[in-house]
């Protein structure tokens, strides 16, 4: 089976940056599974999916621009300490997920001045060209569970 709109791709995955550092990996661990087509993943890793069968291995270099996207400096913003509930936990390169009416998303404290707290809300991947190497492990057809959620389900306590 290949690997097209509304299957589920199961991956092995090693992520690298431009100097050759680890930033994340399947290994050791569980395959990524994914529905394909739902923007479950960065755009370029779909586009380099597409068509691929079980057994596959290749190796990817994914622009920013179809992944993260670019830095935006008006993303790293002043915030009161006071917005955050444990205020003891706020450190600079402590990452935390902001959630606002647009979602959720990674932001990365960079600086604590008195009360006030400089907060990077890119990315922390934003503006990096990632580099994958990449093994599909198997392909399946989503359940209609899953498409109707748009999002895979493995274990027990999926919702
Ligand atoms: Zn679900």
């Amino acid at each position: 089976m290949k690997i097209i709109a509304k299957k589920v791709g199961i991956i092995n995955y090693t992520l690298k940056n431009g100097n050759g550092d680890t930033l994340d990996t399947s290994e050791g661990g569980e395959p990524l599974s994914y529905i394909h087509g739902m923007k479950n993943l960065i755009p370029g890793m779909e586009k380099v999916l597409e068509g691929r069968e079980p057994g596959e291995k290749f190796n990817t270099v994914i622009p920013s621009e179809e992944a993260y996207g670019n830095r935006k400096e008006d993303f790293v913003n002043q915030v009161p300490l006071s917005n955050f509930p444990e205020k003891d936990s706020v450190k600079a390169g402590v990452q935390f997920e902001a959630k606002s009416e647009q979602g959720s998303r990674i932001a990365t404290v960079v600086d604590i001045q008195g009360e006030t707290v400089t907060v990077d809300f890119n990315h922390p991947l934003a503006g990096e060209t990632l580099h994958f190497e990449v093994e599909v492990v198997d392909v399946r057809d989503a359940t209609s569970d899953e498409l109707s959620h748009g999002h895979v389900h493995t274990g027990c306590c999926d919702h």
